[in-house]
């Protein structure tokens, strides 16, 4: 309800597609030029509103990938048989224009000023919110300790894969569908186990960032409940129904 209200008040802004880079071959980040934004915190989203020639309307929320204080870019992947994410990752050229709308979002956020280790799971493009956090701490200069736990299905489809390292957190990476010969990293899907091997202990009650498909939310989140974890250490995410 608290959410509603705020979008409420929220403004759709013209925003224009100032450069893209593609990051797998499903996936694309838009940086997209928002004159009037209000600046954004890490971990929040914003809606994109497509309107075609005939006046029909999409809207979809997308998370922000870049770091606060550093412009506005979306990472989409394309789900092919969507009606919007097909348009963002293949079509969309600089200088074509959407609205958005927000900043939006003040529970799946990490603002640096916290001392607690945090803790990053990431599935899919669920890493998008996740990256902003990373970049801000490498911003920010933040020695808090973060690790990031990120299930992709191939080596390929692993998104940001050569920005994770520069920042300087922990990256563990599980590669659930094939492997590279000589993978010598975990190649299934984050479960219990997996997580009591990386998680940082319940005793330095860490600060949780759950971010993917709901199913994969609620396997991650089941697991570190199970490890001891408290729930409200746990912070959500969910980017739509199905996916793996
Ligand atoms: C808060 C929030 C943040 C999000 N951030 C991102 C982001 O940073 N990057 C990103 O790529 N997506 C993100 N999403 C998902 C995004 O909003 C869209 O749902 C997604 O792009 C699909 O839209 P579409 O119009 O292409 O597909 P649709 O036409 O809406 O759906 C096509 C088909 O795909 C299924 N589907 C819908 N969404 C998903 C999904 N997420 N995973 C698997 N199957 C799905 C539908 O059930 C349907 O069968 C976010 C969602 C939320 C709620």
């Amino acid at each position: 309800m608290v959410e509603t209200a705020v979008i409420g008040r929220l403004t759709w802004l013209a925003a224009s597609v100032a450069g893209a880079v593609q990051e797998t071959s499903r996936v694309r980040t838009l940086e997209l030029d928002v004159p009037g934004w209000a600046g954004h915190r890490a971990g929040q989203h914003l809606d994109v509103r497509l309107t075609a020639e005939d006046g029909y309307q999409a809207q979809r929320s997308y998370s922000i990938g870049s770091a606060p204080g550093d412009g506005v870019a979306l990472t989409i992947e394309r789900l092919d048989d969507g009606e919007v994410s097909p348009y963002l990752v293949d079509e969309a050229r600089e200088g074509d224009q959407v609205e958005v709308r927000g900043p939006i979002g003040g529970y799946f956020v990490w603002d640096g000023d916290e001392p607690e280790p945090v803790l990053l799971v990431a599935g899919g493009s669920g890493v998008v919110p996740l990256m902003a956090m990373a970049r801000h701490r490498a911003r920010i200069g933040s020695e808090t300790p973060m690790r990031l736990v990120y299930s992709s299905r191939t080596w390929g489809d692993v998104i940001y894969r050569d920005e994770l390292e520069p920042l300087g957190l922990d990256v563990v990476h599980t590669l659930t569908r094939e492997q590279p010969s000589g993978w010598t990293g975990y190649s299934r899907r984050i479960d219990t186990e997996l997580l009591s091997e990386v998680a940082w202990p319940a005793s330095d009650s860490p600060r949780v960032y759950v971010c993917g498909s709901t199913r994969f939310v609620d396997a991650a989140a089941d697991g570190l409940l199970e490890l001891g974890y408290e729930a409200d250490w746990i912070r959500t995410e969910r980017f739509g129904a199905t996916g793996s």
